[in-house]
């Protein structure tokens, strides 16, 4: 069979064989939906499976579980938190629009739904975030103002892994009496995460960046009383988010959750050695290489290369062909490709942005993927800078 090395798991993750098994009674013989547990048995199958995955969710972030709220993955929560917090603490504090601080370098799920707000009449400051890649506490603190009502920053970026400091960060919001939320998708499941020592008031997370399923997710509420519903329904999760549970999700995240609590000290270890050879490796065989943002405080699955002298689309093209799936820094549209507004907000020009591929590991990652990486992509560089 022809070899495929996936090096894109920021991306997505494949669903873990255990994950699957636990999910699948769900689909067939314990399909009840879990809201009719009072009167009926197989209700209760449901929905004693859904509190277990919300316990072991809750684990995984040191939350109580009826913090937890089930969501349809980290974009809902993303939307949910800003518009859902950001409407009820203007109206019930305020009594006019409100402040919003986020950053430039945030996905779009925030960003998109930062400009929906801005088009409805709240204020935004997009903080500006430097080469590091890392948001400087003291610029959110200069954004603060006395209308400001939510704070959120990312804890790893989705692009190129770095680390934000949540903590310091919750400080600034809270002693301006705000609220914080962090966009936990690219570390949970992969570096320690704690709601607590986070300090933050709402935390998103997605299970199919740890190997559950796609479409489910949650958001760490910390109060239910500080943001209005986003699905309004049927009354499910506490009256925050209507819609009959998915089952089968649900119950695939808390097993995402579980093994990933489990295996996250040895896999930290190995994917940041797995990580920093394939680095090392390449920058030993490519000349003009170097890393987009700070190479320490980042995930340990995450490399972020610029390669002066290509452009990424030809070099994705051909590491596909010889099997390498991976990223580039750019998303494309149908006309033209787009640099990376991650990369641009960092201060790449866009020559450095569309010259940087991202390559993120995962529990399916072995070393000698690294090695066939390593080997191979040096070849393609050179061709392709040959034909430049
Ligand atoms: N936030 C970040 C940082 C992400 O990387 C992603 C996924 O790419 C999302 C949000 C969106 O999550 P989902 O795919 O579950 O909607």
């Amino acid at each position: 069979m022809e070899r495929i090395v996936y090096l894109d798991n920021a991306a997505t993750t494949p669903v873990d064989a255990a994950v699957l098994d636990e999910m699948e009674p769900f689909f067939t013989e314990r399909f009840a939906n879990p809201m009719t547990y009072m009167h009926s048995s197989a209700g209760d199958v449901a929905h004693t499976a859904v509190e277990e995955a919300r316990v072991r969710v809750a684990s995984l972030i040191g939350s109580n579980p009826e913090q937890v709220v089930f969501t349809s993955g980290g974009t809902e929560s993303d939307n949910w938190v800003l518009k859902g917090t950001v409407e009820r603490t203007s109206r019930e504090r305020l009594h006019k629009p409100g402040h919003l601080v986020t950053a430039e370098f945030e996905h779009h799920a925030i960003l998109h739904s930062a400009l929906a707000l801005q088009r409805q009449g709240y204020e935004v400051t997009f903080v500006k975030v430097g080469r590091s890649g890392i948001v400087d506490p003291d610029d959110v603190r200069r954004a603060m103002r006395p209308t400001t009502v939510l704070v959120s920053i990312m804890h790893a970026n989705n692009e190129i892994g770095t680390i934000q400091p949540i903590a310091d960060i919750a400080r600034v919001a809270h002693e301006h009496g705000a609220l914080m939320h962090t966009d936990a998708v690219q570390t949970a499941a992969h570096i320690p995460l704690d709601v607590n020592t986070l300090e933050v008031d709402f935390l998103s997370l997605s299970g199919h960046k740890f190997n559950g399923p796609k479409g489910v997710g949650i958001l760490f509420v910390r109060d239910h009383a500080a943001l209005y519903p986003f699905i309004d329904g049927g009354g499910q999760e506490w009256g925050l988010r209507g819609s009959t549970h998915n089952v089968p999700g649900i119950v695939g995240l808390g097993k995402a959750a579980q093994l990933g609590k489990e295996r996250l000290p040895g896999e930290l270890e190995r994917l940041t050695t797995l990580r920093n050879m394939l680095f090392d490796k390449l920058s030993a065989r490519i000349d003009r290489i170097a890393a987009n943002g700070d190479m320490k405080q980042r995930v340990p699955q995450n490399l972020n290369i610029r390669i002066e002298g290509i452009d990424n689309e030809p070099l994705l093209v051909a590491m596909n062909e010889a099997g390498i799936i991976a990223a580039g820094g750019s998303a494309c549209n149908a006309e033209e490709t787009v640099a990376s507004h991650v990369l641009t907000s960092i201060g790449c020009d866009l020559k450095e942005a569309k010259s940087s591929i991202r390559l993120s590991l995962g529990y399916v990652t072995t070393a000698k993927d690294v090695d066939y990486a390593a080997d191979v992509i040096p070849g393609l560089v050179k061709f392709l800078r040959s034909m430049a």
